[in-house]
């Protein structure tokens, strides 16, 4: 039995995507629905993909199928496919079952030729009949025939020239017929082979061409990005044409359900009267906003009906609508519906309406909206009706879009930011010296470093719009400019910066502020209902922890103690530390840190009353720390009464070739037990203050970069000893917890071990991946991008937890400390545990809970509840 490879738009199961592809199982199921579809049919993904398979030749019997449905068409139209008068014309459109917009081949208007061209100008008009005509050849010779466009409009812009007018339409019928013979000659001459004139043949041309667009370069790259998988196929929809440029009483639009920026109620759209679709497009008529149809005599009806079905649309598929109409002469065509693409904004408010209009359910609300579109709910996003100037595109390390004034320095940065003005700063990368500019600036751009680099991480804390390793800069800070592709930018000069997509953009782009109300509350409720895992925040300031528990954050995930330091005169006293020679300068120095750090502590647990409070002792890897410039070292050698040329001698004793690597994490509290024990001294001290006055606080102390359990074992003798001095001469009851963080591969693979000393452990996935992939997190951002655009790896490891390999190591060490300590809390705290994909592995492998930034406390609480409801397939 032959297959059937054609299926009429009156025979398709209209739920059966896969098989039809997202265009025809819409079209079919507007049909079922009795809406005024053209007549059509589809040929399946599955024909596509025995075409392909056989090396592009015509599975049996297809071809016998697809005449037939044009014989089906052509009853139903009561017209003939090449006709002599009043011919049927057909479209030839793509459509895989996930929308890849433009990225594959359509051809209008097949059927005509010399004969039919004539039948057509009968029944329309002569003008319209030749234009069609000569789209058909352009388009066919180009998707078919492999026909350089240029040639066609070199040869229009002739015409236009000779007849003295400048828009396409204003040329005469005799004109579009002299271009038709013109178009057909350049066929010839380009293609070897006559243009087709058999219509048949034009039709399987078309056919062979849409099916073979699926292999084409830029349909492969789309599909990569999205990564919409390569075997799919796509299905072709075969249509009768209707047109919507014959006359004032026939148009063409498109339109949304419901507002695609807001969400806002009501038909969103626009419409041009007496156009195709292309007219819409080319943008050389301005359309009509859709409430004006309701004005136009000759739309009365055919707006009334519109309205109608729109709605009907709305309330069969349950979610906004985007759909395509024409109405020629007056009468209404609707030619494509789908879920419309939306803002952020726009999928919070619409999910949480329907849910309210009783067409959704409130599970199906947390499953509809996509955790990462909630980024564009707390900060600016760039107007998308803009097309920017971009000028380069680096990683999109901190989202939000901001425009300023290009500083290099972090001072004047502050300065200038302190004084009202916005000013981006822009530097080859960041260090804590760049803090307080980091906080003065509007955004934060950067030549070099990966996302999890020191300027990522920090902005991200701080929700502050950054793009990192955009390696197109060459930044020279002396003469204050930056050359990007031949174009020399100086300092002053204003430009945007998108930390959502990394583009950086010249001059000042229009941005939209957020706007949700109180839907995203109402829908983050909704999920936290559903959701399994616990959700944490990284905070390492008393503001950061208020700010992360009105996101509702359950509680600390990591405090970074180092982060601590980065502001104002605190770092002096953390590089006399580090810079430190004898046991008596270093407590020096660490007595001046305690108070600061106490009262910092003291802080956060009152902003985090009642949960847990992961803190972290000191890792800084001392390339971060250290002075660099002569000012610095100055600075330092004068607050502690010492000459330059010590401190430099220091800093150079204390370099280090790879300090990632190096003397960091527990290493340095081994070394110094002092440090972590002024840093116990410190918690326990806060935590006895705050349980005073009545808060419940519940410290969890974190040893990290541990590899063997003995440094876990000695940093954990360092913290009960202080925590029994410091809780028992109080007389307050703390309970405290002490574990560690796993960020080494050794420390994953021992797991066990560590256990026996850990009540929890922390997944350090930054450096789990940097040590796991040995690839330096601050220097990945030079080659990276690279690697994932030529398919090397299929994410950013920094960004999406690599589940093959550090994942790996992750469910090893959870399963090896479970079988040691059944009840060991596990936790991540890398960047990983605000990434969706990720959220939902943690929840696969029984995490209890992920930790993340602030800001993206919203997303992981959305992709938490999606994760523990399973997966849907969302509309791509
Ligand atoms: C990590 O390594 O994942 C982590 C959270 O620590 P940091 O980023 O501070 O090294
Ligand atoms: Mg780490």
């Amino acid at each position: 039995m032959v297959a059937s490879w054609v299926l009429g738009f009156d025979e398709g199961n209209g739920s059966d995507r896969d098989l039809l592809g997202g265009k025809g199982a819409n079209l079919a199921e507007m049909t079922r629905l009795g809406l005024p579809v053209p007549p059509g049919f589809t040929v399946t993904t599955e024909a596509c993909r025995a075409f392909l398979a056989s090396n592009n030749t015509f599975p049996d019997g297809l071809w016998e199928q697809v005449l037939e449905g044009m014989q089906q068409i052509e009853r139903r139209m009561d017209r003939e496919f090449g006709g002599r008068d009043n011919p049927l014309l057909v479209s030839v459109r793509s459509g895989a079952k996930f929308s890849m917009p433009g990225m594959m081949d359509t051809i209008l208007n097949l059927g005509l030729n010399d004969e039919s061209v004539e039948g057509l100008a009968a029944s329309t008009d002569a003008r319209f009949a030749w234009d069609c005509y000569r789209r058909l050849i352009q388009m066919y010779a180009k998707v078919v025939l492999n026909v350089d466009s240029d040639h066609f409009e070199d040869a229009l812009d002739a015409m236009k020239r000779r007849d003295g007018v400048t828009l396409d339409y204003e040329l005469p019928a005799g004109s579009l017929r002299d271009l038709v013979a013109e178009f057909k000659q350049i066929v010839e001459r380009d293609a070897g082979q006559p243009f087709p004139t058999d219509p048949y043949d034009q039709l399987r041309g078309a056919l062979t061409a849409v099916f073979s667009s699926w292999n084409n370069r830029r349909a492969i790259a789309y599909r990569n990005q999205s990564r919409i998988p390569h075997d799919l196929g796509t299905a072709v929809n075969v249509q009768s044409m209707v047109f919507g440029n014959l006359g004032a009483d026939s148009a063409t639009g498109v339109a949304f359900t419901r507002n695609p920026s807001t969400g806002e109620t009501g038909i969103f759209g626009e419409f041009l009267v007496n156009a195709q679709g292309e007219d819409v497009v080319a943008g050389v008529r301005t359309p009509l906003p859709m409430a004006e149809m309701a004005t136009l005599p000759e739309f009365t009806q055919a707006y009334a009906e519109f309205n109608e079905i729109a709605a009907r649309l709305e309330q069969h598929y349950r979610d906004m609508q985007d759909v395509e109409f024409t109405i020629q002469n007056g009468r209404l065509f609707m030619l494509q519906t789908r879920n419309g693409k939306r803002t952020g904004q726009a999928a919070v408010n619409v999910a949480v309406d329907m849910v309210g209009e009783g067409l959704i359910s409130e599970i199906e609300a947390v499953q509809r909206v996509e955790p990462a579109q909630l980024d564009q709910l707390l900060h600016p996003m760039i107007d998308p009706a803009y097309s920017p100037d971009v000028l380069a595109v680096g990683l999109p390390a901190s989202p939000g879009a901001a425009t300023g004034a290009i500083v290099y320095d972090a001072d004047e940065a502050k300065r200038r930011g302190d004084d009202g003005e916005r000013v981006i700063l822009v530097r080859i990368e960041t260090s804590p010296e760049d803090f307080h500019g980091m906080v003065s600036a509007q955004a934060v751009l950067t030549a070099r470093g990966g996302m999890t680099s020191h300027a990522a991480v920090v902005a991200r804390g701080m929700g502050k719009p950054c793009v990192v390793g955009c390696g197109a800069l060459e930044i020279d800070y002396s003469s204050g400019t930056i050359q990007i592709d031949g174009r020399t930018l100086n300092k002053g000069d204003f430009i945007t910066i998108d930390g959502a997509s990394g583009r950086v953009m010249h001059g000042e782009v229009p941005t939209i502020e957020p706007n949700v109300g109180g839907s995203v509350a109402t829908l983050l409720g909704w999920a936290d209902q559903h959701r399994r895992l616990g959700v944490r925040a990284n905070a390492d300031t008393p503001n950061d922890a208020m700010n992360a528990r009105e996101f509702g954050a359950e509680g600390i995930g990591l405090c970074r103690t180092e982060h601590m330091f980065f502001e104002g005169d605190r770092i002096l006293a953390m590089r006399e530390m580090i810079l430190a020679s004898t046991v008596r300068e270093r407590r020096a120095a660490l007595d001046k840190l305690l108070p600061i750090q106490q009262s910092d502590f003291a802080g956060i647990f009152r902003a985090m009353d009642g949960l847990p409070v992961t803190i972290r002792t000191l890792d800084p890897p001392l390339h971060e720390f250290l002075p660099h410039t002569e000012q610095e070292m100055n600075a330092l050698a004068t607050e502690l009464g010492t000459s330059l040329d010590a401190i430099r001698n220091k800093v150079d004793a204390l370099h280090e070739a790879n300090p990632m690597l190096g003397h960091r994490g527990c290493r340095l509290g081994i070394s110094y037990p002092e440090i972590t024990e002024m840093q116990a001294r410190a918690i326990f001290q806060a935590a006895v203050e705050c349980s005073k006055d009545g808060i419940t606080v519940i410290p969890e102390i974190m040893i990290p970069l541990v590899a063997d359990v003995k440094e876990l074992e000695r940093q954990r003798a360092v913290v009960e000893r202080v925590a029994q001095e410091v809780i028992g001469e109080s007389g307050q009851q703390v309970a405290y917890s002490i574990g560690t963080m796993i960020e080494l591969p050794r420390a994953a693979l021992t797991a066990d071990k560590i256990a026996e000393h850990a009540e929890f452990f922390s997944f350090g996935t930054n450096d789990l991946t940097q040590t796991t992939f040995g690839l330096s997190r601050d220097d990945a951002g030079r080659f990276l991008p690279f690697y994932v655009e030529e398919g090397i790896l299929e994410r950013d490891p920094f960004v999406t937890l690599d589940e093959s390999g550090v994942g790996q190591l992750i469910e090893i060490a959870s399963e090896r400390g479970r079988s040691t300590r059944p009840d060991i809390k596990l936790g991540i705290c890398g960047e990983h545990g605000g990434d969706p994909d990720s959220v939902a592995f943690c929840d696969r492998i029984s995490l209890d809970y992920v930790s993340c930034s602030p800001f993206r406390v919203p997303i992981a609480r959305l992709a938490a509840a999606q994760a523990a409801l399973g997966a849907t397939e969302r509309d791509k």
